[in-house]
């Protein structure tokens, strides 16, 4: 039987707020698209760049290879995604490369680290090759790259991470709100919400 399994833009909604979860894959109730399109803008725009200068890339983080759109499964982590690009480094280490259609945050949210380092989980399993960083170009901001770290312990943060997703869609249990509730002014699910 198929196991269950969850995406790395799951985790990031996870990260928005539990209920999220619980609304979108539960309830299964779909969400307005503004997030979605935000990903695919960074999708699109980040091809446009390809097709133009195939270096740019390589130059930024010292890759000696890489792929585009490739997608992973996971049975092991119940994780599946398509990575917008996977880079090999000149150590042998693979990347996995993440595109914001954003500015940068003046910090990497907890939301986006999950999400790269959920990446550096599915190609550390699928590729049985050592991952020790992901890259986030926020592409509003000049492409302007920040690298995420990936060691033992953030790898056993992910996984708790996955597991409480899990739990959520299992019971079906509606979690606590949010406790951030600016988080809830641009929520889909507000007016549901009670
Ligand atoms: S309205 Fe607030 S608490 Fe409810 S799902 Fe949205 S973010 Fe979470």
């Amino acid at each position: 039987m198929e196991t269950l399994k969850i995406t790395p833009t799951e985790l990031l909604e996870y990260y928005f707020c539990p209920r999220f979860i619980y609304f979108m894959n539960v309830l299964k109730i779909p969400q307005y698209e503004d997030r979605r399109y935000k990903v695919q803008k960074g999708r699109e725009v980040h091809q446009e760049r390809q097709k133009h200068n195939k270096d740019y890339l390589w130059k930024k983080v010292g890759a000696v290879a890489r792929e585009s759109n490739v997608y992973l499964i996971s049975e092991k982590y119940h994780l599946h995604g398509l990575v917008d690009e996977i880079v090999t480094l000149k150590d042998d280490t693979l990347a996995p490369i993440d595109y914001k259609y954003s500015v940068y945050p003046r910090h990497v949210y907890r939301s986006h680290r999950t999400q790269i380092l959920s990446y550096c989980l599915l190609l550390e399993d699928v590729y049985q090759r050592l991952v020790k960083c992901g890259f986030i170009f926020y592409i509003r901001d000049g492409n302007r790259q920040v690298k995420v770290l990936y060691d033992d312990r953030e790898r056993i943060k992910v996984i708790k991470d996955i597991e409480a997703v899990l739990t959520i869609i299992q019971s079906e249990k509606i979690p606590e709100r949010t406790i951030n509730i600016e988080e809830c002014r641009d929520c889909t699910y507000k007016n549901i919400c009670i």
